[in-house]
């Protein structure tokens, strides 16, 4: 391996991928990305491909629009089909602070551009026929949400940052990393060991880890999220069909299987990505109240990945104070997927220009430091 690089990004997830393509679009040379797995191998791999731009901060509402703008066209930019269907987000309403809520907040989603409606029972029951709604009073809609193949986002990206000259090396683990005198880094790997004068950290949960090799203390915390997929049905499902309150939701793909999950408010933080029995009784339950025909579909694989969770579960981005040359990216909880593309693209203007089109100061790791943290309300647990 090259004994030097321009930049080392630690970690082949979407965002290790989209931050390296985007990084020599703009010209940077000499960019190594090291995996410790394959590509995919930590949460891009397990998620469940949801692209949703309904949010309660504007910060979260302008990152998920301009993310599905740039979704939209990415297919054609990265010559790969990333299966980008936009059939759009049911937030089904159960209760009426959450209607209070969501009421309030889509003029607010409207005037940033983001198409969301309110619907009434009567709208939602002809957008998805099937659906229970003994228990709902009302539904947020946004058509132009919906999903992509998470691998496919993934094996598009690097697959165009290879044609521009990228060096991923995959199987490859970041040990140790130190800082030399004249501001460069020292970059361990079981593949050898690389000197840069800059480092991404997109090491998805264990982004705090090789935060903490550099002294850099990260607050967040791994838990575990399990999902399922069914066997295949024909198509009946446009929407993601999601419950904030409950944190369960279910999409069908485009070869038919429903795909879902349920959180468990009382799974305490741990790394593990042990599959449950207790979970899939969880979720059939409640896919089953929800959308009673489907309580007899058979559930063909189940697999578990971690979200990287922030005290106020929002991700953090950006530099930090007195470590020149370092930048991370974490903290995404249930929605990095979506949020990547414009995450990596501001990534890289802030590595090559120091400078980013859209304010991302909010999201630094200072404000855990500073009294009154924000927490979106229409974070999904
Ligand atoms: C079950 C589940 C469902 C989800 N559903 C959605 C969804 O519908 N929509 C959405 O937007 N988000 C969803 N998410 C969240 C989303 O998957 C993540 O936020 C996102 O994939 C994070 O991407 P990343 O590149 O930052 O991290 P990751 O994908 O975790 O990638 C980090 C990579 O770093 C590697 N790594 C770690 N340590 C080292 C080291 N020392 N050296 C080298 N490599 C290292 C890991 O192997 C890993 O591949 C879901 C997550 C889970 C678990």
């Amino acid at each position: 391996m090259n004994r030097t690089a321009d930049m080392v990004i630690i970690g082949g997830g979407v965002n290790g991928v989209a931050c390296a393509y985007y990084l020599a679009r703009r010209g940077m040379k000499n960019i190594v990305l090291f995996e410790k797995g394959y590509l995919g191998y930590g949460a891009t791999g397990r998620c469940g491909g949801g692209i949703r731009q309904q949010w309660g901060m504007d910060e979260n509402i302008i990152l998920a629009r301009d993310s599905v703008r740039m979704f939209e066209k990415l297919s054609h930019e990265l010559g790969f089909n990333i299966f980008f269907r936009q059939g759009g987000y049911l937030i089904l309403i159960s209760d009426e602070r959450d209607y209070d809520l969501i009421s309030k907040t889509i003029p607010r989603q409207n005037e940033l551009g983001v198409p969301a409606e309110l619907l009434e029972p009567k709208d939602i029951a002809s957008l998805v026929p099937g659906l229970n709604l003994k228990t709902i009073i009302a539904g947020a809609y946004c058509p132009t949400d919906g999903t992509a193949y998470p691998y496919a986002v993934l094996w598009g990206y690097a697959e165009a940052a290879k044609r521009r000259g990228v060096d991923i090396r995959l199987h490859t683990e970041v040990l140790i990393i130190s800082r030399k005198s004249g501001g460069t880094y020292e970059v361990t790997t079981t593949n050898g060991t690389v000197h840069t004068p800059r480092i991404l950290n997109v090491a998805g949960a264990a982004t705090r880890n090789t935060a903490s090799m550099l002294g850099i203390v990260i607050p967040t915390k791994p838990y575990r999220h399990e999902i399922a997929v069914s066997e295949p049905l024909k198509s009946f499902l446009d929407p993601m069909v999601i419950s904030i309150r409950k944190g369960f939701y279910f999409s069908q793909s485009l070869r038919g299987e429903i795909v879902g999950g349920i959180g468990d408010p009382d799974e305490p933080s741990s790394s593990s990505t042990a599959s449950s029995p207790e979970f899939l009784f969880r979720y059939a339950e409640a896919l089953r109240k929800t959308f009673p025909a489907l309580g007899k579909v058979r559930i063909i694989r189940q697999w578990a990945g971690l979200y990287d969770v922030s005290p106020d579960a929002r991700p953090i981005i950006g530099t930090v104070d007195g470590v020149d040359g370092y930048y991370h990216a974490c903290g995404f909880s249930g929605h990095g997927f979506m949020l990547s593309p414009v995450v990596a693209k501001l990534l890289s203007e802030l590595i090559t220009t120091g400078k980013t089109s859209i304010p991302i100061d909010s999201l630094n790791l200072k404000r855990f430091s500073e009294p009154g943290l924000t927490r979106d309300p229409y974070v999904v647990g």
